[in-house]
């Protein structure tokens, strides 16, 4: 697996994170969409970018997990005040 790209899988079920919409693992650049806790391709589209998100501040160091989950969703958002 490439370790500079995000790889994204989508699952119908998962032990693991089965009330979340998404999981990212930050060791493997990996995101799990789990498509039966989403109402609308609207929102599994969301969840690819909050999961991008996660990749693309994963060498953040002074960002812990709260943090970055309150930016990833103000930046989720930040379209509504353009
Ligand atoms: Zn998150």
């Amino acid at each position: 697996m490439n370790m500079d790209n995000l790889h994204v899988d989508f699952r119908t079920h998962s032990r693991s994170c089965r009330d979340d919409r998404g999981c990212y693992f930050e060791e493997t650049n990996r995101a799990l969409v789990i498509l039966p806790n989403h109402e609308c391709v609207d929102d599994i589209i969301a969840t690819i970018v909050h999961e991008s998100l996660h990749f693309c501040m994963r060498e953040e160091e002074n960002v812990d997990e709260e943090m970055e989950e309150e930016i990833i969703f103000r930046m989720q958002w930040a379209y509504l005040s353009i």
